[in-house]
């Protein structure tokens, strides 16, 4: 399928190009492993200092040549602003340097059960899948999409109570695993499920512990998440339009019950969803 031109993607535009040269003469000092992303439109929500977060800047608040992160610079003259995204795991001294104090932030405990025997002791089969669908899923992370109209705030992606917030420290069968980065929504199987904003279906799969997967990406660096579906009714490389039916709710992959495990992802780290929605 051949996308329009405003979704091809993004990897090297020559002003890229000359942003990574000079990262190589100024290597010296910093590590220049992030670019900037630099956009004309973006209205990202207010800033939340926090793991998990958004950091968002008048450019002239800050200094840039020291910024050393991911980030989007948007807007123009004196009112250019910094972007960047506050991992749950971020690195002190990085927003240190730049006089950006992060909170800290304490996350509840959460104790689930999973007695399904497939998930508790991984056959070799599995074990091998599960390493492909990380491959594939990286591959995807790495791309990034230029699409048109990002708008915040995002359209909520169901309608259900909140079962499990972002952050909250998870532990499997007693046994504490990777923290719960994202925003479980429960409600019934087959509960609509619709995108947040405009963007091109990057992925639309089925995988171990996510069951069947919908990534969407955004622009400016920005992708959704929708997991555990009953059923997915897009397409890979599909454009999809904000508030279009994506998938319905479900409890495939690893879970206890249907529920919507919905992720926000800014420069591929996953972020606070309920920042970002209605
Ligand atoms: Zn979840």
């Amino acid at each position: 399928m051949l996308l329009p031109q405003k979704f091809q993607k993004l990897y090297l535009t020559p002003k890229l190009l000359k942003i990574k040269f000079s990262c190589l003469l100024v290597f010296v000092f910093y590590s220049c492993s992030s670019l900037p992303f630099i956009s004309d439109r973006c209205n990202f929500p207010e800033q939340a200092l926090e793991p998990g977060g958004i950091l968002n800047l008048k450019k002239n608040d800050i200094n840039h040549n020291l910024l050393h992160i991911d980030y989007l610079e948007c807007g123009s003259g004196n009112n250019k602003r910094i972007i960047a995204p506050i991992a749950y795991n971020f690195d002190k001294r990085l927003f240190e340097v730049l006089g950006v104090k992060i909170e800290e932030k304490s996350f509840r405990n959460s104790y689930i059960k999973i007695t399904d025997k497939k998930f508790n002791q991984i056959s070799k089969e599995d074990l091998i899948r599960i390493e492909n669908e990380r491959k594939k899923y990286i591959n995807v992370l790495e791309k990034d999409y230029i699409a048109t109209n990002l708008t915040f705030p995002l359209l909520n992606p169901t309608k259900g109570i909140t079962s499990s917030e972002y952050g909250v420290k998870r532990f499997i069968n007693n046994v504490q695993r990777n923290p719960h980065l994202g925003l479980d929504i429960a409600a019934d199987v087959g509960t609509p499920v619709y995108a947040v904003a405009d963007g091109l279906i990057l992925l639309s799969d089925n995988f171990f512990y996510r069951g069947n997967f919908v990534l969407i990406g955004h622009d400016n660096n920005f992708k959704s998440s929708y997991s555990h579906l009953s059923e997915i009714l897009v397409k890979q490389n599909e454009i999809v339009r904000k508030g279009q039916l994506i998938g319905l709710m479900g409890k495939s992959g690893r879970v206890t019950g249907s529920h919507l495990h919905f992720e926000v992802l800014f420069f591929n780290k996953k972020l606070n969803p309920e920042l970002f929605i209605q």
